[in-house]
């Protein structure tokens, strides 16, 4: 008898893990735009060194047997749930299906901000920590060694949009790196990193245990906070604020923009039943609301009254994956669906080079480099695959989590090309 065909969209981790608990279960059909899986939670120790792309971006053919996942790079552009079928940007054939995976994440919002998406750097991908690694690292090699301590500055000036969790993340990564490579080039002076942050105060949808741990790092890497503070355009070289009714324009080096997340085109277009931020409605099963074989999870998907705090996080993907694989296999075989209430599993920060903080599930908070250490150890333990997880707690045991300096053009790795 032909097995049931599963077509799962997107490998992150809603796709990735429903994709491992389903494998050799069915013809299972992976289709992602990457080749790769991306720990996204780690993509701050990409940027600064801390971590190399093989322990957070581990290829789709390293975590699943080939044998029993078929894996299609490629880009799905449009679905059609009432007909069973898939179209894909390259692929001839449209791919068809007996149940479906919607897992296609969300993109970067740049809010209409004039210039913001044509001049910020986003930070979601490899490519992206890449490209604001090289920007720091070009404005440090513009620098004369003799240039004045107040012209280092003003050269060395970025700028974060956003003060939530990957606003702070990055701002004091990057200052802690600016700050190193200018001591190690002798220069003079220090660099300037900066958040705009439009509400009143930073990572607002934390407790508030953790946000004074947020606010001594941001302190201590002397990243300069300004909240209640809306950026109103981006250009090549500089961004226009708004604080107080006051507009203002200050050059710059760089500017990341962390500042939201939103549905892509392929999930607008789709007809089915969406909340008023465009997420698709799931029922507790995760099943689409009128389509008992179509589920959907992750940054896209909503089961409303959805728990607050848990929408477009990893540790909800994650959850959700185990519920859609296990609802696919019960779905297939005529058995009961599961519905599951989803835990909060405590938030794990990086926070610089040399700090983190983390908040149990019990409410209780650490900092410091204790806390950089457990979050190190933490997610070892939530990297797909136990042979993955093995060999990369392996590396960062033997070889160590050191940052790696931003050193010149032609001596870094990676981004010489
Ligand atoms: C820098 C950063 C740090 C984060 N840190 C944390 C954290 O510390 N803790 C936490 O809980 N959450 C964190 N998050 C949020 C977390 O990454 C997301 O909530 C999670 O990845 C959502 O999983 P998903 O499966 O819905 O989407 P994603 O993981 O985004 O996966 C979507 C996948 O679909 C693919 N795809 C999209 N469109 C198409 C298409 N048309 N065709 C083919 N493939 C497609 C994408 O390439 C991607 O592989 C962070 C996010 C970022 C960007």
């Amino acid at each position: 008898m032909a097995r049931p065909g599963i077509l799962i969209l997107g490998g992150g981790f809603g796709g990735m893990f429903t994709t491992l608990d389903l494998a050799g279960w069915a013809d299972v059909t992976l289709v992602s735009d990457e080749d790769h899986f991306l720990f996204t939670p780690m993509l701050y120790e990409y940027l600064s060194g801390e971590v190399e792309e093989w322990h957070i971006a581990p290829k789709y053919n390293e975590l699943v047997d080939e044998k029993d996942v078929r894996l299609i790079r490629d880009e799905v552009t449009s679905i059609d749930l009432d007909a069973k079928r898939v179209t894909l940007r390259k692929f001839k054939d449209p791919l068809e299906f007996d149940a479906l995976v919607i897992s296609a994440g969300g993109i970067t919002n740049y809010v209409g901000v004039e210039g913001a998406e044509q001049h910020s750097i986003p930070f979601r991908k490899i490519g992206h920590a890449d490209a604001l690694r090289r920007r720091m690292v070009d404005a440090l090699d513009r620098i004369p060694p003799d240039l004045a301590p107040q012209d280092v500055r003003r050269d060395l000036t970025f700028v974060v949009v956003g003060a939530g969790a990957s606003g702070c993340e990055l701002s004091t990564k990057m200052a802690d790196l600016l700050l190193d490579a200018v001591k190690r080039r002798a220069l003079q002076g220090e660099p300037r990193v900066l958040v705009f942050e439009m509400g009143d105060r930073v990572v607002p949808g934390m407790g508030e245990q953790i946000r004074e741990f947020v606010e001594e790092a941001l302190r201590e890497a002397h990243v300069e906070v300004n909240t209640q503070t809306r950026v109103v355009s981006v250009s090549a070289d500089s961004v226009t604020f708004e604080h107080g009714g006051v507009r203002e324009e200050l050059k710059t080096a760089g500017v990341v923009w962390t500042g939201g997340v939103k549905m892509r085109p392929l999930i607008e277009q789709l007809n089915v039943e969406k909340t008023s931020r465009g997420l698709i409605k799931v029922r507790p099963t995760l099943q689409l609301v009128q389509h008992d074989n179509v589920f959907a999870l992750g940054d896209i998907a909503c089961c409303p009254p959805a728990d607050p705090t848990l929408p477009g996080t990893a540790q909800l993907a994650l959850q959700e994956a185990h519920v859609v694989a296990h609802n696919i296999k019960a779905f297939l075989s005529g058995h009961d669906l599961e519905t599951k209430h989803f835990e909060e599993l405590g938030e794990a920060l990086s926070l610089g080079t040399e700090r983190g903080a983390v908040l149990l599930a019990g409410g209780k908070a650490f900092g410091g480099a204790l806390a950089r250490q457990a979050r190190f150890a933490l997610y070892t333990s939530r990297l797909p695959t136990w042979h993955h997880r093995l060999r990369v707690g392996a590396s960062w045991f033997f070889g160590g989590t050191e940052p790696r300096p931003l050193l010149p053009l032609g001596m870094e790795r990676h981004l010489s090309a």
